[in-house]
């Protein structure tokens, strides 16, 4: 809810999210789609859009595009339709694009949000339908000050357009949603999900309403691309409709560009601007007519995904959902985790202790080195060994963080570091015992204390371990002193 001058407002939102297919080549043409190569390298006469050039369907990108449709839990339509969607534009030399229409390739679906609703369940999100269309190419406004160059590298690049149901309610659910739909389709591996290089951005449809009544008139904002310019778009638009139906105004059905230098959104076209595509089904190319063993077979090659590995964790691992829902978000912590761990009866390692060294450590010393978990200068494989060293006793948890830090530094094996500093913990009774016995000699105050506030004990603790470099084992050390001066 959202609180206006006169009263509370409910924010209704619907994303049209566009991914760019995990494809070496585009929809319908063999030009190469790597991101960054030198404009118009890679644009075939079909890019082009040469007359009489004739699009031939690349059967990698139908099956991400049925790969996703089964990730999201959706429905695969066996019989789908390309469209010629008709409008002028200097980076579309086609003048029109190939999309979908009437008859999408995939159609309604669920997503379940790491939000609750009010009855404890995850909230959950409708998927309207998922469609395959090209990408436009791209208008250079910005290498000459008189012209605009044209390059094709994206022209006919395939995009899957996910649009949801109006179900979103706040910027912060819309954020979870396309951090879920972005999970998903990386652990799928149909698009990489890099919204700083455009792989995924999203038009973001926002009304507001009085709580009961009917949907308001939306607006669109175009072209978003980052979950935070997202959740902004979403933060500004509703305030700003709130206040003009407040102030007794109404809210004309547009198109608006979000500003993300401004933080506003301004309108861009409006509803009697608005193109009439004129759709029809393309002449050059047959109805989409796939086979249900093949997406069967689609079907058995799925990964796990995020929802259910998250339920594995807890179930299994007996990790809390927190922990879990953090390790799963991205494929990569995940597998991390999983490695980290081991697999399998004797080698694998204990979870909840992998969990805590990734989620507080590692997360930490990578945030500060500005690092995502793919460079981590220590391997899964290398945080594995230094849990080993923690779980038999080798080295005490505090020591293993000074060890870890090190390991972040050098990126030198655990036992090494402990080897050659030696590091390893005292466990010898006797030792502990010796330098116990000198410190309690020479503080007899203290120990005169310890019954009467058996807070001392911690005093004693550190004195050991400052006599130890921290080396001595923290139960051991408990232990004596209760024995040496508990009675
Ligand atoms: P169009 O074809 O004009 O894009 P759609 O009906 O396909 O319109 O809707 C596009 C998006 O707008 C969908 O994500 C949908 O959920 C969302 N949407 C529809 N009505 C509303 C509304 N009243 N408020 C917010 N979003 C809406
Ligand atoms: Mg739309």
């Amino acid at each position: 809810m959202a609180q206006g001058k006169t009263g509370e407002w409910e924010v209704v939102i619907g994303l049209e999210i566009h991914a760019q297919v995990t494809s070496q080549a585009k929809l319908f043409s063999g030009a190469a789609t790597a991101f960054g190569a030198e404009p118009n390298t890679q644009a075939s006469f079909v890019d082009a859009g040469f007359p009489g050039m004739l699009p031939v369907i690349n059967r990698h990108c139908v099956e991400q595009a049925v790969r996703t449709g089964l990730g999201l839990k959706a429905r695969i339509n066996l019989v789908s339709v390309f469209d010629r969607k008709n409008y002028f534009y200097p980076d579309l030399p086609a003048g029109y694009q190939i999309s979908q229409y009437l008859q999408p390739i995939v159609g309604t679906g669920v997503i379940e949000l790491d939000i609750k609703d009010e009855t404890g369940a995850p909230r959950r999100i409708g998927i309207t339908r998922l469609h395959l269309e090209q990408d436009a190419g791209k208008s250079l406004h910005d290498q000459d000050p008189k012209r605009t160059f044209i390059d094709l590298n994206r022209s006919g690049v395939a995009l899957m357009e996910i649009v949801s149901e109006p179900d979103l309610r706040s910027a912060e659910e819309a954020g979870a949603y396309v951090r879920k739909i972005r999970s998903i389709l990386r652990y799928l591996g149909t698009c990489d999900g890099n919204m700083e290089e455009g792989s995924m951005r999203a038009d973001v449809n926002v009304s507001v309403r009085r709580p009961g009544e009917d949907y308001g008139t939306r607006t669109e904002t175009k072209n978003v691309n980052s979950v935070r310019f997202i959740m902004a778009t979403i933060e500004h638009e509703a305030a700003r409709q709130i206040a003009v139906i407040e102030d007794g105004g109404t809210i004309d059905q547009e198109t608006r560009l979000y500003d993300s230098a401004k933080g506003i959104t301004r309108p861009m076209r409006s509803k009697e601007e608005a193109h009439d595509y004129r759709y029809f089904p393309d002449p050059d190319l047959l109805p989409l007519v796939l086979d249900a063993q093949w997406v069967e077979e689609i079907k058995a090659t799925l990964p796990e995904l995020p929802d259910e590995k998250k339920m594995r964790f807890i179930e299994d691992l007996g990790l809390s959902p927190y922990d879990a829902g953090v390790l799963v978000a991205e494929r990569e912590t995940a597998e991390y985790f999983e490695e980290a761990v081991g697999t399998g009866g004797k080698t694998a390692r204990d979870p909840k202790l992998a969990a805590n060294w990734i989620i507080s450590e590692l997360f930490a010393r990578l945030k500060k080195a500005d690092k995502e978990i793919g460079q981590s200068p220590v391997s899964s494989g290398a945080l594995g060994g230094l849990i080993d060293l923690i779980a038999d006793n080798t080295i005490s948890g505090r020591i293993a963080k000074d060890v870890f830090d090190e390991m972040f530094e050098t990126g030198k094996k655990a036992v090494e570091i402990v080897e050659k500093k030696g590091l390893k913990q005292i466990t010898d009774t006797g030792e502990i015992a010796t330098i116990l016995d000198k410190i309690i000699a020479d503080n007899p105050g203290q120990a005169a204390q310890y019954k009467a506030n058996p807070k001392v004990v911690g005093w004693f603790v550190g004195q050991v371990m400052k006599a130890t470099g921290g080396k001595a084992n923290p139960k051991l050390v408990n232990e004596l002193i209760a024995k040496k001066l508990g009675g």
